[in-house]
């Protein structure tokens, strides 16, 4: 394709976010809650400069690469500029439809456009994730060294430029994905019929997390189905500029659950809870499935709104421990939740919950960006592990499965005793429940 061709597909694609991108009145109030600006201090890495940046595609002014690219690709996605905007600027929608122009228009060498579609593939899929895990771990195993996986191949295969270090990792990950039983049954009189949705990392990395959920939401009187078929939820696909083949996902998840005829669909990873909830604008306007992805997204709930208000009767055991509570974007900025996890945590008996410094602002995980953009992601992840230590807790909390991760490794490579963990984890210990996990919480 032609450059002069490319430029004018590029601003037909951006042309038709023009209505979304005049929204933005340049006030700047957006500025200092956005992480990458923070630590850059530059205007084009800032929300207000991205949007300009698109805009001038839009209206056949810049070209979408080089410098624009980079700008953009630098963005994580984080949403934080839109809590800040005062004129409810949608920027993950511009963001998010822009990253899908640029993937289908070919933007990037190909080496790095099929590195990416392979990873896509390898990340949404329970099989497959394991399997990279065990030989992304084999060094380490064969070394007898602690777990870790090497960033720098998968950054490499991303675009980026793999200098980002290794993940540490709790545990080896098992070969075979943790299943979770199709159906539980509420333990006494069943107030729920709950659909869960089961993750693609989840039962890979945090299998734990899957079954306090189960247990917690058994215990507090739900019927937990998980119902066969269910697949990812399309999050990294819509976050990354694969609009289409997240729509087919959320197409296949929404006949799955229909058909479970839950009363409500519980999440409890932030960026899935998050997608599901937006399914709808995966459709064109006007389209039944846009219609029918709404109907579907009333019933989504993340596990904290479904739990704050049934731990509020519930017999729970005192947990004598200092917890902070990092917000995972996804969920603050995302689906609006800060206070139901805060509630379920300080419902807790003997549970002290102290506050943590830019809880809000991103850890740097932002679902493959700390591989794609390992230098920001680190400089991020330096300073919540520098804002947790702060706090003189012991457990961070945090709703989502990248940033424990992200955060867990920070920590052990910082040679804190922090642990992080899912505030779910926390619950089903005040609720006596069993947990697995080598971070897993004790009772003191
Ligand atoms: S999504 Fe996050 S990183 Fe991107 S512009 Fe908004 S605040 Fe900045
Ligand atoms: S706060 Fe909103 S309107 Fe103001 S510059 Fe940022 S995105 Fe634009």
């Amino acid at each position: 394709m032609t450059e002069s061709r490319k430029g004018r597909d590029d601003q037909t694609a951006l042309a038709r976010l023009t209505d979304e991108l005049v929204e933005c009145i340049h006030c700047g109030l957006c500025l200092e809650a956005c992480p990458t600006y923070v630590e850059l201090n530059r205007e084009e890495d800032s929300p207000r400069g991205r949007i300009y940046l698109m805009r001038s595609v839009a209206e056949g002014r810049a070209a979408l690469d080089g410098s624009v690219l980079h700008h953009l690709d630098v963005c994580l996605g984080c949403r934080a500029c839109e809590t800040a905007c005062p004129s409810d600027v949608k920027y993950g929608f511009l963001l998010e439809h822009t990253r899908t122009h640029i993937e289908e228009a070919s933007h990037r060498p190909v080496w790095q456009r099929l590195g990416r579609r392979l990873l896509m593939e390898v990340f949404t899929h329970s099989a497959t994730m394991a399997l990279a895990m065990f030989f992304a771990t084999l060094p380490s195993r064969l070394l007898r060294r602690p777990p870790s996986a090497p960033g720098g191949i998968v950054s490499r295969i991303m675009g980026g430029h793999g200098d980002g270090g290794d993940l540490r990792l709790e545990r080896f990950p098992s070969l075979r994905p943790s299943r979770l039983p199709r159906l539980t049954p509420a333990a006494g009189e069943k107030k729920l019929r709950v659909g869960l949705l089961e993750g693609c990392v989840m039962p890979v990395l945090f299998p734990e997390v899957n079954l306090a959920t189960v247990r917690v939401l058994s215990k507090l009187g739900c019927e937990v189905v998980v119902p066969p078929g269910q697949g990812c939820c399309g999050a990294l696909h819509v976050h990354n500029g694969y609009g289409r083949q997240a729509a087919r996902m959320a197409l296949r998840n929404m006949a799955v659950f229909e058909a479970a005829q839950c009363d409500v669909i519980v999440v409890n990873s932030a960026g899935c809870g998050s997608t599901m909830k937006e399914y709808a604008g995966l459709f064109p306007e006007g389209s039944p499935e846009r219609e029918r992805a709404a109907a579907f997204s009333v019933k989504v709930r993340d596990i904290s709104e479904v739990i704050a208000g049934l731990l509020e009767q519930a017999d729970l055991k005192p947990v004598e421990m200092t917890v902070t509570y990092h917000d995972a974007c996804h969920l603050a900025h995302g689906q609006k939740i800060r206070s139901e996890p805060r509630r379920m945590l300080s419902a807790i008996p003997g549970l002290k919950l102290v506050d943590l410094p830019e809880s809000d602002h991103c850890c740097g995980s932002a679902g493959v960006y700390s591989f794609t953009q390992p230098d920001m992601a680190v400089r991020l992840l330096k300073r919540k592990v520098a804002n947790i230590e702060s706090t003189g807790a012991e457990v961070v909390a945090t709703g989502n499965p990248g940033c424990q991760m992200w955060i867990r490794s920070g920590l052990k490579l910082e040679g804190s005793s922090v642990r992080a963990l899912h505030p779910i984890e926390i619950v089903d210990l005040a609720l006596d429940g069993a947990t697995t996990s080598g971070d897993s919480p004790s009772r003191h």
